[in-house]
């Protein structure tokens, strides 16, 4: 058995390492939710201080991780993991609302977005990139995915609050939180007056304006390096969010098949299917972060039916025998540059 792990930067901004970058009078970098993020700003307006922006923007992200976070013991959701109470869960605003969103597009992916799939994220050692041996068996799966169902998991706005169905089920947002803590960190450089910019956390993404090169903002969606075949598509964008999910970062192979790190709900199973990844444009990059990992369940076929009907900006690219190819949505051809 092979364990593959390794990054190949799918989507890159182009002005990250163009005209941009080197036109940007404001970088901001740090690391966040187990990966990096970045925020790029042609000018600060006049009044603000890059450090003190610096640390307003840690300030939310650390709010954020103390809420969603499941590497840590004492976040909302992993003290409400812990907790087998079945009552109503007092959480923050932004949790109740990154969980109702989760269940929503649970919901419009008849269930391929499952944000209670944790027991067979733990079966199937994804985030410990240990391929288990032997592979989990159907017993096995099936007894795992006893407490796993979106809509186990309920939510409260009035007082914000979640509750479990079942006392042994668990969430995990790690495959949402990304794209809502970029829209917080787009939300508050907008709030201090700042419109061009552009906000990554671990290749999710929102930007706003221009960028300091004069223009959209120009994002590049790479096919993963090593092939021959590595033509790229450019979208460009004033305002909104670009995600991607894809099974280019992390995962195992056993018996000549790879196995992803998105489990299919519906099967117990990583997704196992020739969609190597899928990019989604949205306004809201919560949303878009959700819809890629979706999508990505979904599959080329059904993924596009569901793309369609939601009227989603959303591309996917398939492994063929002889390269790539790639299908889109008219409302994701709309931002392409071509
Ligand atoms: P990607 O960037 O490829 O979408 P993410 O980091 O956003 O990956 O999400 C992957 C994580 O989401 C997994 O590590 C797991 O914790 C969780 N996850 C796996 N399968 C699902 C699913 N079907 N629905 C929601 N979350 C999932
Ligand atoms: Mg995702």
């Amino acid at each position: 058995m092979r364990i593959h792990s390794f990054i190949v930067c799918l989507v890159t901004v182009i002005a990250f390492g163009g005209d941009a970058a080197a036109a940007a009078q404001t970088n901001i970098s740090g690391s966040t939710m187990g990966t990096t993020y970045s925020v790029m700003l042609a000018a600060l307006p006049v009044g603000i201080d890059q450090d003190r922006l610096h640390g307003e923007l840690d300030e939310i992200l650390d709010r954020v991780d103390a809420q969603m976070s499941t590497y840590r013991d004492d976040s909302e959701v992993s003290r409400f993991n812990a907790s087998s109470s079945t009552a109503w869960f007092p959480v923050s605003a932004a949790t109740r609302e990154v969980v109702a969103e989760a269940r929503h597009v649970g919901l419009l992916s008849h269930g391929a977005f499952d944000l209670t799939v944790v027991p067979l994220v733990e079966l199937w050692g994804i985030g410990r990139r240990i391929a288990p041996t032997p592979l989990p068996s159907d017993e096995a799966i099936r007894r795992a995915a006893v407490p796993v169902g979106f809509s186990k998991v309920e939510t409260r706005k009035g007082s914000p609050a979640i509750r479990k169905q079942r006392s042994d089920m668990r969430i995990d947002l790690s495959a949402i939180a990304k794209g809502f803590a970029v829209d917080r960190l787009a939300t508050h450089l907008e709030s201090r007056g700042i419109e061009d910019y552009l906000v990554e956390i671990g290749g999710e993404l929102r930007v706003g304006g221009t960028s300091p090169a004069g223009g959209a903002w120009r994002v590049a969606i790479e096919r993963p390096s090593g092939e021959p075949l590595t033509a790229q598509t450019v979208v460009a964008l004033t305002s909104g969010a670009v995600a991607t999910s894809g099974d280019y970062r992390a995962y195992f192979e056993h018996g000549g098949r790879r196995y992803s790190h998105i489990i299919d709900p519906r099967t117990g199973r990583p997704v196992a299917h020739e969609l190597v990844s899928v990019t989604v444009v949205d306004r809201s990059a919560m949303r878009a972060d959700a819809y890629a990992t979706a999508l990505l369940v979904l599959g080329p076929r059904a993924g596009l039916v569901l793309a369609a009907q939601q009227g989603l900006a959303a591309l996917f690219v398939s492994r063929e025998r002889d390269g790539f190819i790639q299908v889109s949505t008219p409302q994701f051809e709309q931002h392409v540059i071509h």
